[in-house]
């Protein structure tokens, strides 16, 4: 049984990601450059000209951070089992059971421990392609599940968002994750751990009005999309028109919401900088 009945069709959305398709050639939104798709894997999916940044899937992502594209995941079982029976469009359960063929993943985060330029963190990453990175239970719990196993570890934690906010699909329970997580990062800062937040294109929502918006340091990839309600909204809510680049990275670094704007190919040697920076140490060299 539904607990909703739209009457209404939802607002249409125009549909706009800069999601790299399969194919051999690739064409640069910003730019129109067209790029072999073999040369934009070289440069982590930024486009040469251009430095426009291309979406990475949660599994690309961790490859760029991690030593050797190596990493441990953790409790990549679990999976959401539709706590309300949910359906809006189409129902949850299809929702997921498409999202899941499409990604290869049973929710919408990748947790790994591993080595960055040797130093052990726990990286979460988030798959857009997964209902939109939506936070759901099971994205709140393996975030809490990780950020536990870094505390017992003594090692630090990385969040990398691409989110659209909280999963409406699990309701209030999915608005629970934002406490939950919250939490888990506080018991990680009272046992002096860091924490980094890196924010990508898109982050908005839930996940922004929490856990991203509380790392030691707050990290973004250029020009991404960074907000609590999208532009839209607001403008339709204030009824003014919003400044250029509103919601930009570059436009919140200027007004102190972040503390520095990273390009994709920089960005691994800058967090281990900033890890080093924050007293974590590397492994100790493995026995033999
Ligand atoms: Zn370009």
């Amino acid at each position: 049984m539904a607990w909703f009945k739209k009457a209404r069709k939802p607002i249409a959305t125009p549909e706009k990601t800069s999601r790299v398709p399969e194919g051999l050639w690739v064409k640069c939104p910003e730019c129109d450059t067209i790029i072999y798709t073999k040369d934009l894997a070289k440069t982590l999916s930024v486009c040469p000209k251009c430095a426009h940044h291309f979406r990475l899937t949660a599994a690309e992502r961790l490859r760029t951070l991690f030593d050797d594209e190596q990493w441990v995941e953790h409790d990549a079982a679990l999976a959401s089992n539709d706590p309300l029976t949910f359906t809006d469009t189409k129902p949850y359960a299809a929702r997921l059971a498409s999202s899941r063929k499409a990604t290869g993943l049973k929710d919408a985060l990748i947790v790994g421990a591993g080595t960055i330029e040797g130093l052990p963190v726990i990286v979460a990453a988030m798959e857009y392609g997964f209902i939109g990175g939506s936070m759901g239970v099971v994205m709140g719990e393996k975030l809490v599940r990780g950020i536990e196993a870094a505390v017992e570890r003594r090692v630090p934690v990385v969040i990398v968002s691409c989110s659209g906010g909280a999963r409406m699909m699990e309701g209030a329970l999915s608005l629970m994750q934002m406490a939950k997580v919250s939490a888990a990062l506080a018991r990680l800062d009272r046992a002096q751990l860091p924490y980094l937040s890196v924010l990508t294109d898109p982050t908005t929502g839930g996940v922004t009005a929490s856990f991203a918006m509380l790392g030691d340091v707050i990290l973004a990839e250029p020009k991404a999309l960074i907000g609590f309600a999208g532009p839209r909204v607001i403008e339709q809510t204030i009824r003014q028109k919003l400044p250029a680049g509103f919601q930009r990275s570059e436009f919140l670094l200027e007004r102190g919401m972040l503390y520095l704007v990273i390009d994709r190919r920089e960005m691994k040697p800058t967090i281990a900088r900033l890890l080093r920076f924050m007293g974590a140490v590397p492994a100790p060299a493995a026995a033999g």
